[in-house]
């Protein structure tokens, strides 16, 4: 039997684990996150009212309890845990299915401003990421401005625009439920230093705008025309189409006095985050213009946009693994087909798969075919890999050195307190938000 460890149990660990199980009988996978729950993004990432998206948790949960695919969570990879070379002695071949877990920053003056985060912070914190705290994002702000034209931006735009009536069904933590309900947002800014043609968001996420109860979404039509695509979007892709399309829709209907209005914004580059009474209030964008090359350029005419609450919305960005080879410049491991490449040669039974192979883009199905192809690439290097003796269980192992995983069971029960917590509260699931609540759960008693 091939023993492999795959690391992150995101949807590019579980497609890696599920192509391995297929392809190849004679291999079994332990699935090893250094959270008690599984899932990575689609549990911590996927926006709480993407219910069908969310429900990809089903198809991930077969994998995993597939016969010869084990979930060990709670076990970290790196100096803190189990080191990435004590991990290659206990399997034949690791896979490194990490994802992008920091994101990328501005490099503006005023970025670490206090009410200024990034989307993925505040995403962290309302889908009950155990390492994200409460840092008060809504207190008293009217007005938010969100930087990007990605679907997160979109994502964290239509969250500030919700109500409690259509956040309460959701799994969302209670707390972060009672500040999303609570919050006095107004006026949400998303803003691109680009144009509408060369947005990053999908057609659906960007329609879904429009269809929010008591909301206004408002497009400057004079901004839109100064994207040539926008003028004239025969030559555009149809993704960038249908976007357009969208946009024209908006740009020639009137606002209804909806009590939130979302303002879309194109070609404009964050400069600064300013600061009032000890916190941000507005940003200030340089007006840009198109440089015929997909790209903008500065006009030197700046633009003040208030906002007592900024999300950085410009993507995610891998973070080195100690002990495994990492491109700064693309923020991955530098690979072929998924084999992990030591100073150009391929290095035997260390693989990547999903954003940390390839960057943070692509939809989740994007991450079936990178899984197969790495999973394609490591059975046919098992022959030589499997002359290597390791041993026939490590959990054992790790349990002799202090480090005790969380199993299938654990997780369960994690499932069924937060099924409790919701029925308590009248409500559906609801998660556990902090590491205490999670803990305990597994091990089966009360959370609280
Ligand atoms: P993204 O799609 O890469 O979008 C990043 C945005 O930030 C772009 O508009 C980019 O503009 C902008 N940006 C980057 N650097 C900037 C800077 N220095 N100043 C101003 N703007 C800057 O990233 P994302 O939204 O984080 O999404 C990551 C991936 O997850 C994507 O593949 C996305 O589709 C996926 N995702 C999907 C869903 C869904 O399907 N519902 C939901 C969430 C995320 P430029 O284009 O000008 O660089």
């Amino acid at each position: 039997m091939l023993r492999v460890a795959v690391v992150g149990s995101g949807p590019s660990g579980c497609y890696t684990a599920q192509s391995l199980v297929r392809l190849d009988s004679e291999v079994c996978v332990d699935v090893l996150d250094r959270l008690p729950c599984p899932y990575g993004l689609v549990r911590y990432g996927v926006a709480p009212d993407h219910e069908k998206i969310k429900s990809l948790q089903n198809q991930l949960r077969a994998v995993l309890e597939h016969d010869r695919v084990r979930f060990l969570g709670g076990v970290r990879i790196g100096p803190d845990g189990v080191s990435v070379a004590r991990l290659r002695r206990l399997y034949h071949a690791v896979v490194y299915c990490v994802g992008a877990a920091t994101d990328r920053r501005l490099g503006i003056p005023g970025e670490d401003l206090p009410g200024s985060w990034s989307a993925t912070q505040f995403v962290s914190w309302y889908s009950a990421h155990p390492d994200a705290a409460d840092a008060g994002f809504l207190r008293d702000a009217r007005s938010a401005v969100v930087i990007g034209l990605g679907n997160v931006a979109v994502d964290v735009t239509r969250m500030l625009a919700r109500g409690p009536a259509e956040l309460t069904p959701t799994d969302m933590p209670q707390g972060a439920l009672a500040a999303l309900g609570a919050s006095r947002v107004a006026e949400i800014h998303m803003v691109g230093r680009r144009g509408p043609s060369q947005a990053r968001f999908t057609t659906k996420e960007l329609r879904e705008l429009g269809t929010l109860p008591d909301t206004d979404v408002v497009v400057d039509p004079a901004e839109l025309a100064l994207d040539p695509g926008y003028t004239d979007p025969s030559a555009l892709p149809a993704p960038q189409r249908r976007n357009v399309e969208v946009l024209r829709d908006w740009a020639e209907s009137s606002p209804t006095g909806a009590p939130h209005r979302i303002h879309l914004r194109f070609f404009l580059r964050p400069a600064e985050l300013l600061a009032g009474q000890g916190r941000v209030r507005a940003a200030r964008f340089e007006r840009t213009a198109p440089d015929g090359h997909g790209g903008v350029t500065g006009t030197g005419r700046h633009e003040v946009v208030e906002g007592q609450l900024v999300l950085r919305s410009v993507g995610y960005r891998g973070v080195p693994l100690e002990d495994l080879p990492f491109d700064p410049a693309t923020g991955t491991v530098p690979n072929l087909c998924g084999r992990v490449l030591r100073e150009g040669a391929a290095s035997p039974g260390e693989y990547v798969a999903g954003w940390i192979k390839r960057g943070p883009t692509g939809v989740i199905g994007t991450n079936r075919p990178c899984a197969k192809e790495t999973a394609t690439s490591l059975l046919e290097d098992a022959p030589a890999l499997a002359l290597r003796a390791v041993p026939d269980d490590s959990v054992p192992l790790l349990h002799a050195e202090g480090v005790h995983p969380i199993e299938w069971e654990g997780w369960r029960s994690i499932e069924r307190a937060e099924a409790d917590l919701g029925a308590a509260l009248g409500r559906g699931v609801v998660k556990l938000p902090d590491w205490q609540s999670l803990l305990k759960a597994a091990a089966g008693r009360a959370p609280y």
